[in-house]
């Protein structure tokens, strides 16, 4: 069983009447009907409730935390940012979704402005899938096609990413790296670009199945107790680590 744990700031559903239209439950709980199943259990957290939500037991409990946040990162506390990271680096697993890119956990995770240009015209976007044989695309065709996304384009001042799974390309010309993997510690963080709040993305199956594909992916193997050096005697001096 995945226990997945998914941050949605859910204003802009309460406060904008074409938002509430498309994510009348939020976008958490849009992410949370197509991603439960019989192996992926979800809970969800807001801004409302970003202490208790992500407190250091909660995201103990979390194999894969997903992030989506836009107009309150500044209210997302540095210590729950600072814990959230702390978290990857021992192992937990972590989607960042859309304007996720400005998070404190991403710039932290990241070390960078992790600045973008946009502009929010409504143009179509095709999500070209650029490794057909990585785990996060299976499933997938040539390309996702959305019919309206807000455009997203480089530069993207983020690290060179350890692989770029997806590439988005927007009726105005600008390309954008919209699928990047990387590795922080033992913990893997998957960003990916498409889910402007006022636009019904999360309902597109083919960016469902990317976020699913994502969890799974995400999902670590080992989580480390906790991230001090240990200071160790030299092997075969009396005491064999090994055995
Ligand atoms: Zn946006």
């Amino acid at each position: 069983m995945i226990r997945v744990r998914i941050y949605n700031e859910f204003l802009h559903e309460r406060n904008n009447e074409k938002v509430a239209k498309v994510y009348p439950d939020g976008i958490h709980n849009c992410i949370k009907g197509f991603l439960e199943s019989d192996d992926i259990k979800v809970d969800t957290v807001t801004l409302d409730d970003v202490e208790e939500g992500l407190s250091e037991e909660k995201l103990h409990e979390t194999d894969v935390l997903i992030w989506w946040g836009h107009m309150a990162h500044a209210r997302v506390p540095d210590e729950v940012a600072r814990r959230v990271q702390t978290e990857v680096l021992k192992g937990m697993g972590m989607v960042f979704l859309h304007s996720g890119h400005h998070s404190k956990p991403f710039r932290l995770l990241m070390g960078t402005t992790c600045n973008l240009t946009w502009r929010e015209d409504g143009d179509f976007e095709r999500v070209w899938v650029v490794k057909p044989a990585h785990p996060i695309a299976r499933g997938l065709g040539r390309y996702i096609y959305l019919e309206g996304e807000e455009c997203y384009g480089e530069p993207f001042d983020v690290p060179e990413p350890d692989e770029t799974v997806l590439i988005g390309g927007f009726e105005g010309g600008e390309v954008f790296r919209s699928g990047l993997c990387y590795r922080r510690g033992n913990g893997k963080i998957f960003y990916f670009q498409p889910g402007h709040e006022s636009f019904p993305t999360y309902w597109n199956p083919d960016v469902q199945t990317v976020i699913r594909n994502a969890v799974y992916w995400a999902k670590g193997d080992y989580r480390a107790d906790k991230l001090e050096a240990p200071q160790v005697k030299k092997p075969g001096h009396g005491e064999d680590t090994h055995a």
